[in-house]
């Protein structure tokens, strides 16, 4: 099951602040909300027992004050979920909790394990039981075996060792707020400072919303526990990373700072570098709203083309519904998305977008704006084509689905229906990133893995059981 998610873990100073954990955790939800959207959930601990409420929705619909006062605690985790069609039910929500033989841990993950079948299989044949289809039971399950044998640090390092794929994880572990990120760090993870206390949390963005400062990112192959301090364990060690491309392109909200880098900058970055690499005569430069705003910006700066809006973006509808008959789909589309025709008629315009996964969406906004008048319509996107499917996390199609996994660019421009198509360089992208491009994951742009997947070529990046150094 491929999830793209969101998780939050608090540790306050119990003299300090005994009870707010769930309130603090409901907030840094909310901020990173837009990372999934299926399902919300909360765990937290008293220093006595573990109380976890989760459900179906949005934090707001399902968090109220009744279910948040019943939460009472100082150290708890969170997590918003999104997943893929057929995951979508309440016994796949985290946070996940499993009671073993000195006490009960609770557990959110944002990621993808690509060996969680064979792992399952081996957890089941020895009699260990599952209540869901989520790969994150399958650490949990693990985790809490480790935890019979060995301490906390140990039980860590012995789970990791078995994991393949991706995973940031918060982890409650009797009053402890553990945080662990994969040995790649494909999916990101950072440490805050709050008021009374540590947060842990998926993007930068839940530590400002709670008014707390960036401390700074979890390191790949990192534990860290909080408690009165933050406890740092380096359990393995990589030569290079695999920070996920996707998240600076599309997927993490522009104002947070991922490893270093902030993603409003990498985006603007991107427009930048688009309107060098393809200058291109224009009247205007537009965005595809929300994705493509800061790269349109980037490209109106670098171009001098002046950024206008082609389309306003209906705030309160989000997902297009499957709807049978065409009309009825244009109609989806046009609930969504609206044109300013004053921007666009007799126009040449520029349209950026974040990237291209199958190609319905740019074909149906184009359509939109050749309707509402343009003369020339041109597109540029902000990620080289993807040809290949995402293991790691981002619920992205699979190989069938991907339109340059099949055409051309001159095939994908003709089936959009724009005047041109450019897609930014992949020198480009990693340049507008700012990271190594041996440190990052272009998987589903090279179809080369810095993981060993079954049936895909794999760079040779994979941590060798010998790299979990000893502390
Ligand atoms: P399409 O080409 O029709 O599949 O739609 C691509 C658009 O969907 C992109 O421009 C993004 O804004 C958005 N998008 C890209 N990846 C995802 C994803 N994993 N989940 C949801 N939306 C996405």
């Amino acid at each position: 099951m491929k999830d793209k998610c969101g998780v939050v873990g608090v540790r306050f100073d119990v003299e300090k602040n005994r009870d707010a954990a769930a309130l603090y955790i409901y907030y840094a939800l909310q901020a990173l909300q837009h990372r999934g959207q299926e399902s919300s959930g909360i765990s937290v601990t008293n220093g006595c027992c573990v109380l976890s409420d989760k459900g179906m929705g949005l934090v707001t619909d399902y968090f109220n004050r009744e279910r948040l006062q019943k939460l009472a605690g100082y150290a708890g985790i969170g997590h918003v979920r999104y997943s893929t069609t057929g995951g979508s039910k309440l016994e796949n929500s985290q946070p996940f909790t499993v009671s073993y033989k000195n006490g009960t841990i609770a557990i959110a993950h944002n990621g993808n394990l690509v060996n969680y079948k064979e792992l399952k299989h081996e957890l089941e044949s020895h009699g260990r039981v599952f209540t869901s289809d989520s790969d994150t039971e399958v650490i949990a399950q693990m985790l809490a075996m480790e935890l019979i044998k060995n301490d906390i640090v140990e039980a860590v390092r012995e789970t990791m060792k078995r994991l393949v794929g991706s995973y940031s994880l918060v982890i409650l572990i009797d009053d402890k707020v553990i945080g662990v990120r994969d040995p790649l760090g494909f999916k990101p993870l950072c440490i805050g400072h709050v008021d009374c206390g540590y947060i842990l949390a998926s993007e930068s963005v839940a530590i400002d919303t709670l008014n707390g400062e960036l401390v700074r990112d979890v390191a790949p192959g990192e534990m860290v526990i909080l408690g009165e301090k933050i406890e740092s364990y380096k359990l393995v060690k990589c030569k290079n990373h695999a920070h996920c491309m996707f998240e600076y392109v599309y997927f993490a909200r522009p104002d947070s700072i991922i490893d270093g880098k902030l993603v409003y900058k990498v985006r603007h970055n991107i427009g930048e570098i688009l309107a060098a690499e393809c200058p291109t005569d224009a009247d205007i430069v537009s965005p595809v709203p929300d994705s493509g705003i800061t790269s349109a910006i980037g490209y109106s700066n670098g171009s001098g083309i002046h950024y206008a809006e082609a389309l306003i973006k209906n705030r309160y509808v989000n997902r297009t519904f499957i709807m049978p008959a065409q009309e009825l789909r244009e109609t989806a589309v046009r609930l969504k998305l609206n044109t300013v025709k004053s921007n666009i008629d007799g126009k040449r315009v520029i349209l950026i977008d974040d990237s291209i996964v199958r190609g319905t969406t740019s074909r149906r906004i184009i359509d939109l704006i050749w309707r509402g008048g343009a003369k020339e319509i041109h597109a540029r996107i902000g990620s080289p084509p993807i040809i290949s499917p995402c293991y790691l996390g981002i619920d992205m199609a699979s190989r069938d689905e991907l339109i340059a996994a099949h055409k051309t660019v001159k095939g994908v421009e003709f089936l959009i229906g724009a005047n041109s198509l450019y897609y930014i360089s992949l020198e480009g992208l990693v340049k507008a990133i700012g990271i190594d491009k041996d440190d990052l994951c272009t998987g589903c742009l090279t179809g080369v893995y810095p993981i060993e997947i079954p049936g895909e070529k794999c760079e040779d990046k994979q941590m060798k059981l010998n790299q979990f150094a000893p502390e």
